[in-house]
């Protein structure tokens, strides 16, 4: 090993300890911080913000990247740890430092601004308000994708924000997916809607939050969420924190008037909390083979504990008899069959984050259309409700009645976050494909789920997806481990196998 490497890896390590601590101070602001403790919060999380800022993007880093690289021995197997973390390493220090700082500061400055106004026309609900702050944020999304730049031949401007996210994905390989997701989805969601919704009032019972707190620990520690490295606490926006090895803080909500909003939030978090736990955190801390691989990736291993696991009639088989003891007396007459139909309905809604397993993906479809076309420029701001009308009614076939359940819902483009949306519907996309792919390979899998066996799947992500952190592409390591491209087909496969049936259609 070369003494550039480890003084690099050194470094890193550093600077990952110092980002372990902020991610610390920023649980516990979201959980047990005292309100009056919330501007000296704020002091400490930017005095650390810029102290891992400058060390992460200091010119004694470039110098160590480009010597790693001109080693050959170091970088002559391109799939080697060495040269996945070199390449990494450069992924990572060129984001960060090819955005001048004039502009970081000046998109930090406008995009809290820009946030308050997006409150104030949300609750209004008055486009015109934002509008304004919306051509700002849009103005400055576009000169982050030039300073970051993009493929000139065969690329637009939206993929140099897509690749902060995704890393290599390109907007035209997710409009390849995404277009007969969208077209078959909607045409789905249609038939859902002239057949027989599921009787939900089984959901209304109400539980207390201590109970259901007592529920999820049993549940996330059967899926082999390891509860001695990590904790569950409560909080308003549900998070995981995979902070450090051996320390990952999962939180959730409850609503006592509707126990599976927690559950499922818990099983979601609990998703990306195993995965936290699944990386090489010890072996590899602070390198790019430790971390996790994209959002895409991320949100797959969550959508997959949440909605093929948990909206399983395996699942229910399993749970409920443990529900029945736990949350008792409630739920003591149902039945797994009644459950299993309850968590499974589709119908068309106005807000995202209340949208059921299949209808959110079109809600992103909607979002990726539009922030695609304002960020290449085919868009003009002005015109975001008017597009965004009609292109909620051709996927969703509702007439939007207000631009608060509109284009005003999401906070995301107040401050600029773009290229980030389509994430959320990659991981149910791999999340999908990778269910698949472990039913062939396990095949006693659903009897497994059936009696609470989860151990099986468990090391599977470990041993497929966990373990190789940064060192491949996520569409390089879908291929590998599926042995196709990502497609729609199994998600579609999927949503239609589990909904038709319940639906009677
Ligand atoms: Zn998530």
């Amino acid at each position: 090993m070369t003494k550039a490497y480890e003084e690099l890896c050194e470094a890193a390590r550093q600077w990952h300890h110092l980002e372990s601590v902020a991610h610390l101070a920023s649980w516990d602001q979201e959980t047990y911080m005292p309100a009056g403790a919330a501007s000296a919060r704020a002091e400490q999380m930017s005095a650390l913000a810029a102290i891992v800022h400058d060390r992460q993007t200091s010119p004694r880093i470039g110098e160590l990247i480009a010597a790693c690289e001109e080693d050959a021995d170091l970088m002559s197997d391109p799939s080697s740890p060495q040269a996945s973390n070199v390449r990494e390493f450069r992924r990572d220090y060129d984001l960060e430092t090819k955005l001048p700082k004039e502009l970081v500061e000046e998109a930090a400055r406008t995009g809290s601004q820009s946030q308050q106004v997006w409150k104030e026309a949300r609750e209004k609900s008055d486009f015109a308000l934002f509008e304004p702050w919306l051509e700002k944020m849009v103005d400055i999304a576009r000169r982050k994708a030039a300073c970051y730049g993009w493929d000139s031949v065969d690329g637009e401007a939206y993929d140099a924000l897509l690749n902060v996210y995704e890393p290599g994905l390109k907007a035209k390989e997710v409009e390849r997916i995404f277009t007969p997701l969208g077209e078959r989805l909607a045409e789905l969601v249609a038939r859902l809607g002239s057949g027989t919704a599921p009787d939900t009032s089984i959901l209304g019972t109400e539980i207390p939050a201590g109970a259901q707190h007592e529920f999820g620990l049993f549940v996330l520690e059967h899926l082999g969420f390891d509860l001695s490295s990590g904790r569950l606490d409560t909080t308003t926006h549900p998070f995981c924190s995979g902070m450090a090895s051996g320390d990952t803080r999962l939180t959730t909500r409850y609503r006592e008037e509707r126990f599976t909003d927690a559950l499922y939030g818990t099983m979601h978090e609990g998703g990306h909390g195993i995965y936290e736990q699944g990386l090489l955190k010890a072996e590899h801390f602070g390198e790019p083979l430790g971390n996790s691989i994209s959002l895409g990736i991320h949100e797959s291993q969550s959508r997959m504990w949440e909605n093929a696991v948990g909206r399983s009639r395996e699942f229910w088989t399993w749970a409920l008899p443990h529900a029945q003891r736990i949350l008792a007396p409630a739920l003591s007459g149902a039945t797994v069959d009644e459950l299993y139909r309850a968590v499974n309905t589709a119908s068309a809604s106005f807000i995202r984050v209340e949208a059921d397993e299949a209808t959110y993906n079109l809600h992103i479809m909607v979002r990726f259309e539009i922030e695609r076309a304002i960020t290449n420029g085919d868009l003009a701001v002005a015109d975001v409700p008017v597009v965004w009308n009609d292109t909620f009614k051709k996927y969703l076939g509702l007439d939007v009645p207000d631009d608060r359940r509109g284009c005003l819902q999401d906070v995301h483009w107040s401050f600029g976050l773009m290229g980030y949306f389509p994430t959320y519907c990659l991981g149910n996309l791999y999340a999908a494909q990778l269910w698949e792919t472990i039913h062939e390979q396990i095949p006693d899998l659903s009897g497994q789920i059936s009696s609470g066996e989860f151990g099986a799947l468990k090391e599977w992500l470990n041993a497929n997806v966990h373990r190789h952190g940064r060192r491949y592409r996520a569409s390089e390591l879908c291929e590998m481990l599926t042995g196709r491209s990502l497609s729609a087909e199994p998600l579609l496969r999927q949503l239609e196998g589990k909904l038709a049936p319940i639906y009677e259609v």
